[in-house]
């Protein structure tokens, strides 16, 4: 899709308003899928909550890939939106023992990061094919760097309590079916990845009923040109012969999986919204838009730049802005941005707005959550009415009740 097609689908349904392309969806789907042709058996499962519309979910289900979710409502979407429980993974992390239990009997696969919920559920539920989430404590930090920073993680189980984990694991009489690692940090150099992979396939070798190996996912897409991105092609090569190599070892051919999020929806999501006001004060000219961190929130969280372009006028002079939003806090979007000249009423579009973006949108300052549509063989699809003042009642009690002034006693 085009500028030209985006600012149409603005006039068409209004800002603020959220887009996503499936052709680039497809793309990115087909472009991992081939990086790892040579594994015999491969799984994607696609992270549902980077963008969980129940509509996108269907078009990952379409492509061929497997759900990865985080919580038991993910799970309930994904069946909803018709993946099989069997081609979706549950890798929660601090939720309780019933919750677990509750998605274990929806059919899923249940991925444990902790050793106190693994014995408990192993004691209750010896039958149940589980699999363990490894934290390797590698991270690539900055530029080809090997951290061990990451010791302090939240997430997964320790290799250093592997010996704890076997006994549990021998003593419940558990079966482990796969292992998983999910550092959460951005594969920059390949080699950091291969060697927690090399830490993922040593602790691999104590199961021998193990289905698939997962190695998560972190792959970087560009935001800006010129930005480092995950060289996918090269990173397929390389695991790809180790894993087969891994898996002679073996004696049984493996499932590879990696749980793709940011990858696959990044970059055919745009955000499109309205300036209200341009403002010159003494030093800068801002650009104020009908939106603020509740409708994106990664610039504010994550200090994430994303690419911002004036749809309306694309041939305008060059200017500086800050781009804010209409919060009373404060939400810039972006300081200093080389733009084509900002008028109000101009369209801006935000890319790269497919993940975590929508999905960390809220109702602050009572304002509305934006559509969404998805533009779909050259057709826009409504995937999600915006809100109306209902959703922001929707929920509340009101007790008027509560403060009613006393009644004026009747005089005598
Ligand atoms: C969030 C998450 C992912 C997706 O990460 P991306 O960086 O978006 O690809 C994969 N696996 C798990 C367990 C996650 O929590």
């Amino acid at each position: 899709m085009n500028s030209s097609n985006l600012l149409n689908l603005a006039n068409k349904f209004g800002a603020p308003l959220y887009v996503y392309d499936s052709e680039k969806i497809t793309s990115q789907f087909q472009r991992l899928t081939k990086a790892f042709s040579g594994v015999g058996s491969l799984r994607l499962n696609y992270a549902a909550k980077a963008l969980s519309n129940i509509t996108i979910l269907r078009l990952m289900n379409h492509l061929g890939s497997g759900l990865d979710t985080v919580s038991i409502q993910e799970v309930k979407l994904g069946l909803m939106a018709g993946f099989k429980p069997e081609s979706i993974i549950y890798t929660p992390n601090g939720v309780s023992l019933e919750e677990i239990e509750e998605a274990s009997a929806l059919g899923v696969q249940i991925n444990i990061d902790n050793l106190s919920i693994l014995e408990q559920f192993g004691s209750k539920h010896p039958d149940v094919p589980v699999c363990i989430r490894i934290n390797p404590h590698v991270m690539a930090g900055g530029n080809s760097k090997i951290s061990v920073g990451h010791i302090d993680s939240k997430f997964g189980i320790s290799i250093h309590q592997i010996p704890h984990l076997l006994r549990i694991v021998e003593l419940t009489k558990m079966n482990i079916n796969g292992i998983h690692m999910h550092t959460g940090s951005d594969i920059l150099d390949i080699d950091v990845f291969l060697y927690a992979s090399e830490i993922l396939f040593e602790t691999a070798k104590n199961f021998k009923n193990l289905d698939f190996i997962d190695f998560g996912s972190g792959f970087k897409v560009p935001y800006r040109t010129g930005d480092i991105q995950t060289n996918i092609e090269e990173l397929g090569k390389k695991l790809t012969a180790r894993f087969n190599e891994f898996c002679a070892e073996y004696g049984k051919e493996l499932t590879l999986a990696f749980e793709p999020g940011k990858f696959l929806v990044s970059e055919a999501g745009h955000f499109l919204a309205k300036v209200n006001v341009v403002k010159q004060t003494t030093s800068t000219v801002f650009a104020s838009v009908d939106s603020g961190f509740n409708h994106l929130i990664r610039p504010m969280l994550y200090g994430a730049s994303h690419e911002i372009v004036n749809l309306s006028n694309p041939k305008g002079k060059e200017r500086y802005y800050s781009i804010v939003g209409y919060i009373c806090e404060t939400d810039t979007f972006g300081s200093n941005r080389r733009i084509n000249e900002i008028s109000e009423g101009d369209i801006l579009c935000f890319n790269n707005a497919g993940a975590y973006c929508f999905t960390m949108s809220s109702n602050y300052n009572s304002r509305y959550r934006p559509a969404e549509v998805l533009w779909h063989k050259g057709k826009a699809y409504l995937i999600r009415q915006r809100e109306t003042f209902d959703d922001i009642l929707k929920n509340q009690v009101d007790a008027k009740d509560l403060f009613k002034k006393p009644k004026a006693a009747a005089i005598k």
